[in-house]
């Protein structure tokens, strides 16, 4: 993955896609997610996260309680130890989040707790999350640290602009 590549085309294709997706809280073509779910499965046969973790250097997961429990386990250290090492309590949100990026388990670009590694980290970046419409806010922010959503979304507004007049 060219992340230098990347940064730059995520920032000449942010405000273009971020008003797509900012329209679809107000119009939402009736196969939509059809459209992601083929624009979802098209990106995945050329994306490999392997060669990226851009979301391990430059974003922080939430981890859960069950999260710190299971981790902190597997490290061989009590919660409050793995807490008070790594981690904020985020007054705003409550989220128990990293302290710094990139993130401590991140080693040679690979995850170094991947078994263990917290729920939000397994799901990222969240595609799989439905209806398309209903998560636009969340894939706005993070098509400028994905390459993965980036792809997804611009090739979800290309069809859709190919197929509708919004
Ligand atoms: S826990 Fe693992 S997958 Fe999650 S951000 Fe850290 S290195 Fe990445
Ligand atoms: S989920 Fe996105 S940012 Fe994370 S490794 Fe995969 S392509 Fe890169």
């Amino acid at each position: 993955m060219d992340l230098a590549k990347f940064r730059a085309s995520a920032k000449r294709k942010q405000k273009s896609l971020s008003t797509f997706l900012d329209k679809l809280d107000k119009i939402v073509p009736p196969d939509l997610q059809d459209i992601a779910d083929r624009a979802d499965a098209a990106m995945w046969k050329e994306t490999d996260c392997t060669t990226c973790a851009n979301c391990c250097k430059t974003m922080t997961p939430t981890f859960t309680v069950k999260d710190i429990n299971r981790i902190s386990k597997h490290l061989g250290m009590k919660p409050k130890e793995f807490k008070d090492k790594w981690l904020l309590h985020e007054k705003e949100t409550g989220d128990w989040v990293n302290k710094t990026q990139p993130c401590q388990f991140l080693e040679n670009n690979m995850c170094s707790i991947y078994e263990v590694r917290p729920a939000d980290c397994a799901g990222f970046p969240h595609h799989h999350l439905k209806p398309f419409d209903l998560y636009n806010d969340m894939f706005k922010a993070n098509i400028m640290h994905c390459p993965a959503t980036l792809s997804m979304v611009d090739r979800v507004k290309k069809e859709v602009d190919r197929r509708y007049d919004m």
